[in-house]
């Protein structure tokens, strides 16, 4: 790539067009686009073994998965659910939208995840879930979460639209709380254009979710209760497995990209990686390269060092920033100052482009032109 060329933060890992073409070639003889057809229920069983957990279902997108598994659970309107700033706006809105209240919890600067020492004493009686988000692909403590869920009978829904395929002490990531949920949209490290998934042990769910996606339609003249449209159509699924064939390429080609970063920027003054390389019990997905960067130590804020990078046409974004609870659709109704340390990281951190085709020369290019700021 040339000097110019812009570099973007992400780029979405596509099959050939001709195996996707060859694909989708059987649609024409069928015609049949969606409802649940022969694609869909194959992704949903392939996903299910790659994911290994016991039930998947899938959906439209990430954000509708987690909407629905959060309605699934039937909470009573008004309910308090436990969740954190430094996230995605979907976190937050699909608990909000589920006419729920949002009760914040603060970060731990290391890994961006829910600090569960600090979730204890935000309970209340109206407290009846727990949301913490896989941040970056970094799991939350799912075992002291697990813990508190059950002295305190919360369920406990964990937003893992970054973590597909990660996996702690072996077992898939989604094996872990009440639901889990992935997304798989365009950006993500496994992509079905636009799409996403509610993992969960308990079948039930299965049929719940079935009638939460689907209008609630269980037969010509039946329909059982008020559900939404939330289904996967076919070129969506048929995406997603030739995808899925070439997911594990693509997250050893993200591991190297990773490599490069942490070998150049380690022992940069003032610059603090992602503590997740060096976990022995997680088997990561390199889905993002987050830094944090210390003013007072590298000379130049956040804010100058995404400008900078700008100019040189290399795309890092502030993700997350602003915290969720700072929006303006939330008009005086949270303070961002209770959760100090989400508010510090999301004004530090910058994440940097990461894909599995990034080249090594690109890399070099990032690297240097971060250095070079450096004060
Ligand atoms: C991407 C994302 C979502 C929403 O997923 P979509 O598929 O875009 O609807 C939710 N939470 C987090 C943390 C995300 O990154």
């Amino acid at each position: 790539m040339s000097q110019d060329e812009r570099i973007n933060v992400t780029r979405s890992s596509m099959p050939s067009y001709e195996e996707y073409i060859q694909a989708i070639k059987p649609l024409w003889d069928t015609h049949w686009l969606t409802n649940m057809g022969i694609y869909h229920q194959e992704l949903e069983q392939r996903l299910k073994g790659y994911l290994d957990v016991p039930e998947l279902s899938l959906t439209v997108n990430g954000h509708m998965a987690l909407e629905l598994a959060i309605q699934m659970m039937n909470f009573k309107e008004g309910s308090e659910v436990i969740t954190t700033p430094f996230t995605f706006i979907s976190t937050t809105h699909a608990i909000v939208r589920n006419r729920l209240k949002p009760i914040f919890c603060d970060i731990k600067s290391d890994d961006g995840t829910i600090d569960e020492t600090k979730i204890e004493e935000l309970i209340t009686e109206k407290t009846v879930a727990v949301v913490p988000v896989h941040v970056y692909g970094n799991i939350c403590n799912v075992e002291e979460i697990k813990r508190i869920a059950d002295k305190h009978h919360l369920k406990v829904i964990y937003d893992a639209a970054h973590a597909f395929g990660v996996k702690y002490k072996g077992k898939g990531i989604g094996n872990y709380g009440d639901a889990s949920v992935f997304s798989f949209h365009a950006t993500k490290v496994y992509n079905t254009i636009e799409g996403g998934a509610v993992a969960f042990k308990e079948h039930h769910y299965y049929e719940k979710l079935y009638n939460l996606k689907n209008f609630g339609i269980r037969g010509e003249e039946t329909v059982t209760e008020v559900g939404a449209n939330a289904k996967m159509n076919e070129f969506c699924a048929i995406m997603g497995l030739c995808n899925l064939k070439h997911i594990d390429d693509e997250i050893a080609k993200r591991k190297t990209v990773y490599e490069w970063y942490c070998n150049r920027l380690e022992e940069v003054e003032g610059l603090i990686l992602n503590k997740c390389c060096k976990e022995i019990t997680i088997t990561p997905n390199y889905s993002y390269f987050p830094i944090l960067i210390d003013k007072n130590k590298f000379g130049i804020s956040r804010d100058e060092l995404r400008e900078r990078l700008l100019q040189e046409n290399i795309v890092a974004r502030k993700y997350f920033y602003p915290l969720t609870n700072a929006f303006e659709c939330f008009p005086d109704t949270y303070r961002v100052n209770e959760t100090p340390v989400a508010q510090r990281v999301s004004r530090e951190v910058l994440t940097l482009p990461l894909y599995g085709d990034l080249e090594e020369n690109d890399a070099d290019r990032i690297c240097e032109a971060i250095i070079k700021c450096k004060k």
